[in-house]
């Protein structure tokens, strides 16, 4: 876990806390909830090459990865989206995610060209790439077409329309509190399948997939490799590309969860109250965060006076502004809604005894104290 700071914006409230972040996000038994995600499935094949479907390939490889960490490490949860061939809305993957409060989420792919001869792994994290943004945005544009196949896709993506390469701009300005460690594992899968895979090395990259947007927990979407190449799709097919592949994404979650695992260990919650009363807080503060840049705003920037209790901290190497403080979920609901007229993707954040803690996780402890 990283030690970060929070910094007052205000002169008055002169307070230094020490974070530690990301929040982990733990079921019952203490246990690392991993989310598996074979994409497609059921009257939407993917893509396809002859009688070759990309749903059969994701959800091989899935089964076989869930399988070997089921087997191998203890203290993982395993949660699939789908273990059969059925039809699940891009939402509702996400949101199996959501409500498990699950640690971290893998989406699992196979890409597709014109070009009979693109072959090779990639995998990619929510984001816009500027150098290589019209290849990404293509492959991106290929898999939230899925949404086209469910009955009422316009009231789940915000207005996403998957036929208009415009509608990808909803991404760009999006901020990613989970950047850092879906990079981590994403350079992990795209090590392993290129070193324990053999795989071509296609390496990391960010576009604007809708099934990342929607989970609220670090998470990475793989392209395992081309089904229109014909030598990718045979050995993509096969027993042994299935066992390769889904030992190679074993091998790169073990890697996530020796990071993480270490990360957790190093870390010490300080036992500060955070907020601007300053007073011990017994319950969680809820707070809105709409910003996410890479300086700190100058003390007479106008925008940190455009909210109440306007703060910030910094993680990953950003200054995250936030404004509200309060112990009272729904009043920091109206100033989310506030806040995303000007600021479209804030959202609320909690604090409790000088950590930044999961909302699931604070309501938690707001309805054990009431
Ligand atoms: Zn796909």
């Amino acid at each position: 876990m990283i030690k970060t700071r929070i910094i007052s914006a205000f002169i008055i409230t002169a307070f230094c806390f020490l974070w530690t972040l990301p929040a982990m996000a733990v079921d019952k038994d203490g246990k690392f909830i991993l989310v598996i995600d074979a994409g497609h499935g059921g009257k939407d094949p993917g893509a396809v090459n002859g009688k070759n479907q990309e749903k059969s390939i994701n959800l091989n490889v899935a089964l076989k990865m869930g399988k070997l960490i089921e087997e191998n490490c203890k203290d993982v949860k395993v949660i699939y989206t789908r273990k059969t061939d059925v039809f699940v809305e891009l939402y509702k993957r996400a949101d199996i995610a959501n409500k498990a409060g699950a640690d971290m989420f893998i989406s699992v792919h196979t890409n597709s060209a014109k070009s009979k001869s693109a072959n090779g792994a990639e995998t990619y994290l929510l984001g816009v790439e500027e150098n290589r943004a019209s290849a990404n945005l293509n492959a991106a544009l290929e898999e939230n077409k899925a949404i086209l196949l469910e009955n009422d896709y316009e009231a789940h993506y915000e207005g996403y329309d998957p036929n208009s390469p415009e509608s990808m701009i909803i991404f760009e300005f999006m901020q990613n509190e989970y950047q850092k460690e879906s990079l981590k594992m994403a350079t992990f899968t795209q090590e392993r399948m290129v070193k324990s895979a053999k795989r071509p090395d296609r390496g990391v990259h960010q576009a604007g997939y809708l099934v990342l947007w929607k989970s609220t927990m670090p998470s990475i979407l793989i392209e395992l490799g081309f089904i229109s190449n014909d030598a990718e799709c045979k050995y993509l097919v096969s027993q042994k590309g299935v066992d390769e592949m889904g030992q190679s994404l074993y091998e790169a979650f073990r890697d996530y969860l020796d990071y993480h695992n270490k990360l957790v260990e190093k870390a010490v919650p300080t036992a500060q109250a955070i907020g601007n009363k300053g007073a011990d807080r017994e319950l969680p503060v809820y707070k809105v965060q709409f910003m996410s840049i890479r300086n700190p705003l100058k003390k007479n920037d106008k925008r940190l006076k455009a909210y109440d209790n306007v703060d910030y901290y910094t993680e990953g190497g950003m200054c995250k502004y936030t404004c509200g403080d309060t112990t009272d979920f729904e009043a920091v609901q109206k100033t989310k809604k506030e806040v995303q007229k000007k600021y479209k993707d804030a959202f609320v954040i909690a604090v409790y005894e000088g950590r930044k803690i999961s909302v699931r996780e604070a309501q938690e402890i707001s309805a054990k104290n009431k």
